[in-house]
């Protein structure tokens, strides 16, 4: 079965490791099949990247683009996805109170018809009934091996869980052998702190910060990682945002289970004081982006490997959505920021180009990691021989435009717009199309594919140490 396209990337400097070679790229049918000096089949169209670096293709494990109420679906967030360099993300399918699992997973995967890049899937359970616990097995053959818990409900839309429904769920997915994700922050003490801000007039996005400091986030994950501990679940810390909350992630207590965290863009780039600015709603997010010293300690994980990856979070909100509740109440502004298609330039500019990262570091944290981590790495995270398709011909020395013009996310404001970023994807290549140009979709009819993955995942010889100290 011909899965892709065939096209030879010529002239390139090559990613190898963490060494740029050059070589040419041979992909048939949707498949690396050569790299070096090759004859390359007749007819076969060529793509030159003379003056180009060639990195795998960006895998983003962590994006909403189903979201009830959200801006991006799954045909706009691929866009913006592939777009900015990202051919794979790992969206999340949602059980409201109420919904059967297997349900909605299938409802997402349906959606996924549309996707421009190829996807997998996180399950967000929000009960343990005998029905869902289930339920889960099923959804493990289906291809969705991890699952992601609320210990929130103030943000989530009710979807929050007690600590006795998180550790059974945990146990569960002990049981089948697949991996434990929650959201890390303590429900009572933000709604303690929140009513008491609103009380005190503070009702804006700064009150979302102050009601939300580290020890929330602290708290909770270090709860969360005992629970995952006793349960025998790997376990998967997304969008850790404080130093003190990556303290607790890697508390050492002795732990049979492994522990792997991820970080965001926004908290390696913003600080909290884009709440105090008047459009702050629009940074409104949870957890949120936390302070300049936080962004010290998480740019020091990032660098000595204790943080594995970095996902978006993308889930933005149209600004009138955002601004509805801005100046009244910041517990009714919804949560959520763009970034998919800002990852790999945020991480270009303020990894490689500052000096914290190699390019080779970049692809790990932004390409290889989550590939290893969530059970990819047979087809994505690096070009090698067999693996898919996917590349990235990037270009150092230009700018990324980040005003709303250009950007493809559905939305009508942008985050990054004060910050100069650089890094051009000049092509993006697809399981051997290219699919976007600096910037914009060229492929419309580029449709990509649902991932299935099996448990059991490479967790067990997974080196938390992936970057050089
Ligand atoms: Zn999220």
């Amino acid at each position: 079965m011909t899965t892709g396209a065939s096209i030879v990337v010529r002239g390139g400097r090559v990613l190898q490791g963490d060494d740029l070679v050059d070589a040419d790229v041979l992909i048939e049918d949707g498949i690396i099949t050569a790299i070096g000096a090759f004859d390359a089949p007749e007819g076969v169209a060529v793509e030159d990247a003379t003056g180009l670096i060639v990195l795998p293709g960006m895998i983003d494990p962590h994006v909403h683009v189903g979201w009830p109420g959200a801006a991006d679906d799954f045909a706009t967030g691929s866009r913006a996805a592939i777009a900015g360099g990202v051919t794979t993300f790992i969206e999340f399918a949602v059980q409201f109170p109420g919904e059967r699992l297997e349900d909605v997973v299938q409802t997402w995967k349906d959606w996924g018809a549309r996707s421009a890049c190829d996807f997998a899937l996180h399950a967000i359970v929000s009960d343990s009934t005998p029905a869902t616990l289930e339920a889960m097995g099923r959804v493990v053959e289906a291809g969705v091996t991890s699952f992601k818990m609320f210990m929130t409900s103030q943000h989530s839309g009710g979807l929050g869980v007690d600590d006795g429904t998180l550790f059974e769920i945990m146990q569960r997915v002990a049981e089948l052998g697949g991996l434990s994700m929650a959201h890390c922050e303590n429900d009572e003490v933000i709604g303690h702190l929140a009513e008491k801000l609103i009380a005190d007039g503070v009702v804006t996005s700064a009150g979302h910060s102050a009601a939300r400091p580290p020890l929330v986030e602290a708290e909770a994950i270090a709860r969360a990682v005992r629970l995952a501990d006793a349960a025998g679940s790997a376990f998967y810390i997304p969008h850790l945002s404080s130093g003190d909350g990556l303290q607790a992630a890697l508390l050492d207590t002795g732990r049979r289970v492994p522990v792997i965290a991820e970080t965001c863009p926004q908290f390696l780039a913003l600080t909290a004081d884009v709440y105090s600015r008047p459009d702050g709603a629009h940074y409104v997010m949870s957890p949120p982006i936390k302070s300049a010293q936080d962004q010290v300690e998480l740019w020091e994980g990032i660098m000595d490997g204790r943080l594995s990856t970095v996902g978006s979070d993308h889930c933005p909100y149209p600004r009138d959505f955002k601004d509805e509740n801005a100046h009244t109440d910041f517990r009714r502004i919804p949560n959520g920021v763009p970034g998919v298609e800002t990852l790999l330039p945020v991480m270009f500019t303020l990894g490689v180009r500052s000096g914290r990262l190699t390019i080779g570091d970049l692809a790990r944290i932004c390409s290889l990691n989550p590939a290893r981590i969530f059970g990819l790495d047979d087809r994505k995270g690096s070009v090698s021989l067999g693996k898919d398709g996917d590349l990235v011909l990037f270009d150092p020395d230009r700018r990324f435009g980040t005003a709303p013009s250009d950007l493809n996310s559905d939305i009508d404001y942008s985050i990054y717009e004060d910050l100069e970023l650089w890094g051009m994807p000049v092509a993006t290549i697809a399981s051997g199309s290219v699919v976007a140009r600096e910037q914009r979709i060229v492929d419309d009819a580029h449709r990509g594919r649902f991932l299935a993955r099996t448990p059991g995942v490479v967790l067990d010889d997974f080196d938390r140490r992936v970057v050089r100290a």
